[in-house]
């Protein structure tokens, strides 16, 4: 039926779109496991944290076909947020294997693949 069909992320934007669903999943779930909260409910210094990743990754300007904030040459967090960031991906990271399983071996596999590529441009501009 014409109209009625639901706009379809573009492919490119598609890594960048999931990171914006889970971050927030991840922040919950390390509140709820560090410090106590249950349900929908978050501490300050999380809702803070959700707030200003978000926030971040709307302005991201790579956001096209989206590769991992902890090889990003910028970095755009500020050092604070920076490092509770980098405790919530250490701490939800893995346990996310058994909330979002599909996800988390997704992004093991997209990490490995990634390093690989890194690896192989050092490689390529150092012998030249
Ligand atoms: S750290 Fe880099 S990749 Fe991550 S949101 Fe900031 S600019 Fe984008
Ligand atoms: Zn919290």
């Amino acid at each position: 039926m014409k109209g009625t069909k639901t706009q379809k992320t573009p492919k490119e934007l598609k890594a960048w779109e999931k990171e914006k669903k889970l971050i927030p999943v991840m922040i919950k779930k390390y509140c709820h496991g560090k410090h106590g909260t249950r349900g929908e409910e978050l501490c300050e210094e999380c809702r803070a944290l959700t707030e200003y990743a978000l926030f971040r990754l709307e302005k991201c300007p790579f956001n096209v076909n989206k590769k991992f904030c902890s090889f990003c040459k910028i970095h755009c967090y500020k050092p604070d947020m920076r490092g509770k960031i980098k405790d919530v991906m250490k701490w939800s990271g893995p346990r996310m294997i058994f909330t979002h399983p599909v996800f988390a071996m997704g992004h093991v596999f997209q990490m490995i693949k990634y390093k690989k590529k890194l690896k192989k441009e050092e490689k390529a501009e150092s012998d030249v």
